[in-house]
C-alpha cells in the first residue's frame, strides 16, 4: 500500500490507521498516497492553536514575523526541484504549471515579508488611518487600530493550487499573528503535505502557529468561535454549505470565500484581425485555457467578441490550439498536462454537456478514454449570447465559450451576467472604449486588466493574482477578498476605534497623537540613538523672521519665480494671498535650518516627507517657530539603524499653523 498522508496536530505528526482513500496520479492512474483523518482530535487542534500558537505569535512583532517569512521562503525555495515539482507533476501539472503553483506560493511569502517589514511597525498593533479629533479643544481623540484576534484561521483550499492556495492565505495571517489550521483539498493534498512538512522541519515557525489536516475536518466547524476566521476556496456549493453552518451563523465566525467564477475577456471593438492586439487576445485565451489545463479560478471562461469578429477569433484559436500537445507532463514535448483527477474530468464533461445545450462545440470536445484525466482544449460558440447557462455553468478545465456582442453597452451587460467574477480583461487601444467598459464592468469584478501592445511584455496576464492586488470578487466569485498587500493582513485582524484623551490613545496606538504630552529632557532629539528616543520627545526651535530678501534669494536659488512670490501687483490680485508670500518650499527648508542639529550623530539621513500641507500664507515680517515631535519609531531587523517619523508643525507668531507634515529619518541604533 502507498503511504498515508499525515496531519500535523498539537505539535506532532498524526497518521490514521484505517485504509483511507487512494489518491491516483492524474496521468497514469497509479496511486500516489492515501488520505484519511480518522481519529484526529480536531477540537484539540483548535484549542492548541489558540493556547500555544496564539500566545507564541503574540510575543513577536509584525516585523519579526515578516522576517521569519523571508527565511521560510528561502528554505522552501531550495527544495522546489527535488521535492515539490515531482509531486506536483503527479497532479497533471507541467513544469510551468508547477512553477505557477509552487514558485507563485513562495513568491507570496517573499512579497509579504517585504511589505510587512516596510509598511508595518515593529509592534503588535497598527493604526488604520490618522487620528480623528473629536472635540474642539483637542482633549478627546480617536484612533482606529488593528489587533490580533485570539482565534484560529481555518484555511480550506481547492485542489488546483495545493501550494499557492496554502501560502497565499498563510503569509498575511502569519503577519497578522493568527495561528492557522490548513486543510488542503484531498485530491492533491500530497503536494501541500510535502511543503507543510518542510515548513515544520525548518524550525522557523513558532510552536502551534501552523497545523495541518489531511482528510476531512471532522467536528471542526462545531467548535468555531467568534474570534476564528474561515478562509475557503472551492466550489460555490461547498462555500454555501459551510458559510451557513449553524455554528458559523450563531458565533458570527468570519467567513470569506473564493468560489466559482465565469471570468470574461473582451475583445475591444477597435481591434481588427491581423493587428498586434488581435494576436494578444488569442494568445491570452490560449494561455488561460492551457496553463494548468484551464484549472484556474481566474481562467477565461467567456470570450466576449464583436459579432463581426467571431469567425476570425474561432479560426485563430483553432490554429493556435492545434499546436497543443497533451499528455503526461513528465514526457518530453508535452505542453498541456492532465486535469487533477478522473473525477474532475467527469465533472468538466458534465459541465460541457450542459453548455452544449445552448452552445455549439467549435473546437475540441470529448476527452479520450483511458486512465489519464486528459481533456482537449475546447471552445464553444454560444447560440444565444444571453443564455443563462453560458454565464453560470463553469467547466473547470480547458474550456471557454465565445459569446458575440453587438456594441459596448451590450458587452458590459453580457459581462455582468456572470454574476460577479474574480478577474476580467479587455484588449483595446482606445481610451474611450477602455473607460466605458472598465467603469461599466468594475462593480462585477475584483481585478481588471487592460491589455494592448504597450503592456503586453510587462503584463502579469489575465489569470495571475499578485500578492499586492486584491484577489476575490463579488457574487458568484464568493464575495470574499484576499491578498492586496497589507489589506490582506488586516482581513485577519480586528479593527477597533479607540477613543479617549490623546495621551491614552497614543499609549495604546504606539504612535504620538496631537494633544499628547510633549516630552523634553534638554537633549536635542537628533543627539539620541534609536533606543534612547521616546515617543513624544520634542524640540521647540528658536524663532526666525521671514524677510523679502529671503524670498528673493530663494527664488534665485531655486529658479521658482512664481508671481505670488515675486510680483507685488499680481500677487495683490491673487484671491488667496493679496500680497507677496514666501514659497512653501522655502518654509520647509527654513524649518530644517531651525530643527537640524548639524554635527555628525545618530541621525543618518532624511528620506522623505509625508502629508505636507501649507495651511496659512507667510508674509515678509512673519516670525516662524518649529515644533518637532518624535511620532513613531521602528528598528530595522537586519540593519544598524531604524526609521523615525517626526511630527512637524510650523507656527506663526500668533500661533496659527503655517504648515504641517511628517519628516522621515533613519536613526542609528546604539553602538553598545
Ligand atoms: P470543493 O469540492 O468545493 O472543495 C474545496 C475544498 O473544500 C476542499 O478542500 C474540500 O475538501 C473542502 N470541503 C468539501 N466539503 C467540505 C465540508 N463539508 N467541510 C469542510 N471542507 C469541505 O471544490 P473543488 O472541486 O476542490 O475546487 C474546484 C472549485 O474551486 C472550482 O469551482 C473553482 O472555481 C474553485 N476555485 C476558486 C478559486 C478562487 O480563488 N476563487 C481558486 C481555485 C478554485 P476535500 O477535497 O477533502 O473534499
Amino acid at each position: 500500500m502507498v503511504r498515508m498522508l499525515r496531519s500535523y496536530a498539537a505539535g506532532a505528526w498524526y497518521e490514521s490507521s484505517d485504509a483511507g482513500v487512494e489518491l491516483p496520479d492524474a496521468s497514469t492512474g497509479q496511486p500516489v498516497a492515501r488520505i484519511s483523518s480518522t481519529g484526529l482530535d480536531v477540537a484539540g487542534m483548535l484549542e492548541y492553536a489558540r493556547r500555544v500558537g496564539g500566545s507564541a505569535l503574540a510575543d513577536l512583532t509584525f516585523t519579526q514575523r515578516a522576517a521569519i517569512l523571508k527565511q521560510l521562503a528561502l528554505y522552501l525555495n531550495e527544495r522546489r526541484e527535488d521535492r515539490y515539482y515531482p509531486l506536483s507533476a503527479c497532479t497533471g501539472a507541467t513544469r510551468f504549471d508547477s512553477m505557477f503553483d509552487v514558485d507563485g506560493g513562495i513568491g507570496v511569502l517573499f512579497a509579504y515579508s517585504s511589505r510587512g517589514r516596510r509598511e508595518l511597525p515593529d509592534d503588535v498593533v497598527f493604526c488604520d488611518g490618522p487620528p480623528e479629533i473629536q472635540s474642539k479643544d483637542g482633549t478627546f481623540v480617536a484612533q482606529h487600530i488593528y489587533t490580533s484576534r485570539r482565534g484560529v484561521g481555518v484555511f480550506i483550499d481547492a485542489f488546483n493550487f495545493p501550494v499557492w492556495g496554502m501560502l497565499e492565505k498563510f503569509a498575511p495571517a502569519f503577519i497578522a499573528g493568527l495561528p492557522v489550521i490548513v486543510k488542503p483539498a484531498s485530491a492533491t493534498a500530497y503536494v501541500t503535505e510535502a511543503v507543510f512538512a518542510d515548513m515544520i522541519e525548518s524550525g522557523l515557525l513558532p510552536e502551534g502557529s501552523v497545523q495541518l489536516i489531511c482528510g476531512s475536518v471532522g467536528d471542526l466547524f462545531e467548535n468555531l468561535t467568534g474570534q476564528d476566521a474561515v478562509a475557503f476556496t472551492g466550489s460555490a456549493d461547498t462555500a454555501a454549505r459551510l458559510r451557513s453552518h449553524p455554528t458559523v451563523l450563531a458565533n458570527s465566525v468570519r467567513f470569506t470565500a473564493e468560489a466559482d467564477s465565469l471570468n470574461c475577456s473582451i475583445l475591444g471593438p477597435d481591434v481588427a484581425p491581423g493587428s498586434a492586439e488581435f494576436d494578444l487576445y488569442i494568445r491570452e485565451i490560449y494561455r488561460e485555457m492551457t496553463v494548468k489545463a484551464g484549472q484556474k479560478c481566474t481562467a477565461i471562461r467567456r470570450a466576449l467578441v464583436p459579432t463581426d469578429r467571431v469567425d476570425d477569433v474561432l479560426a485563430a484559436l483553432r490554429e493556435r490550439l492545434a499546436k497543443v500537445v497533451i499528455g503526461d507532463p513528465r514526457a518530453e514535448g508535452i505542453t498541456m498536462g492532465a486535469l487533477a483527477s478522473l473525477a474532475q474530468r467527469d465533472e468538466v464533461q458534465r459541465a460541457l454537456k450542459r453548455l452544449s445545450d445552448v452552445a455549439d462545440v467549435a473546437i475540441g470536445g470529448d476527452p479520450p478514454d483511458g486512465t489519464g484525466a486528459f481533456f482537449p482544449p475546447t471552445v464553444l460558440l454560444a447560440r444565444d449570447p444571453q443564455a443563462d447557462v453560458v454565464h453560470s455553468v463553469e467547466a473547470f478545465g480547458p474550456v471557454t465559450t465565445v459569446i458575440a456582442y453587438r456594441d459596448v453597452p451590450d458587452a458590459i451587460r453580457l459581462a455582468a451576467l456572470g454574476g460577479g467574477s474574480l478577474a476580467g480583461s479587455l484588449v483595446s487601444r482606445d481610451p474611450d472604449v477602455v473607460r466605458d467598459v472598465l467603469r461599466g464592468v468594475a462593480p462585477y469584478h475584483g481585478r481588471l486588466l487592460v491589455l494592448n501592445g504597450d503592456d503586453a511584455k510587462s503584463s502579469t496576464g489575465h489569470g495571475s493574482p499578485t500578492p499586492m492586488l486584491v484577489h476575490g470578487g463579488p457574487g458568484r466569485a464568493g464575495g470574499g477578498e484576499e491578498l492586496g498587500g497589507i489589506r490582506g493582513v488586516a482581513h485577519f485582524m480586528q479593527r477597533t476605534a479607540i477613543q479617549g484623551p490623546p495621551e491614552m490613545v497614543a499609549a495604546v496606538a504606539g504612535r504620538w497623537v496631537a494633544g499628547a504630552p510633549h516630552l523634553s529632557d534638554g537633549v536635542h532629539p537628533f543627539r539620541k540613538y534609536l533606543e534612547e528616543l521616546r515617543i513624544g520627545d520634542t524640540l521647540v526651535t528658536e524663532p526666525r523672521t521671514v524677510t523679502l530678501e529671503d524670498i528673493e534669494r530663494f527664488a534665485d536659488l531655486s529658479g521658482d519665480h512664481f508671481y505670488a512670490h515675486m510680483d507685488a501687483e499680481a500677487a495683490a490680485a491673487n484671491p488667496l494671498f493679496g500680497a507677496r508670500v514666501a514659497h512653501g518650499y522655502f518654509l520647509v527648508s527654513a524649518a530644517a535650518g531651525l530643527f537640524v542639529d548639524p554635527d555628525p550623530g545618530p541621525v543618518l539621513a532624511n528620506y522623505g516627507l509625508d502629508n505636507l500641507r501649507f495651511l496659512t500664507p507667510v508674509y515678509p515680517g512673519d516670525t516662524l517657530t518649529v515644533t518637532m515631535t518624535c511620532k513613531e519609531k521602528k528598528a530595522r531587523q537586519t540593519e544598524d539603524y531604524g526609521e523615525v517619523r517626526w511630527d512637524l508643525q510650523i507656527a506663526q507668531q500668533d500661533g496659527n499653523t503655517v504648515a504641517t507634515y511628517d519628516v522621515l529619518t533613519l536613526v542609528a541604533k546604539s553602538p553598545e
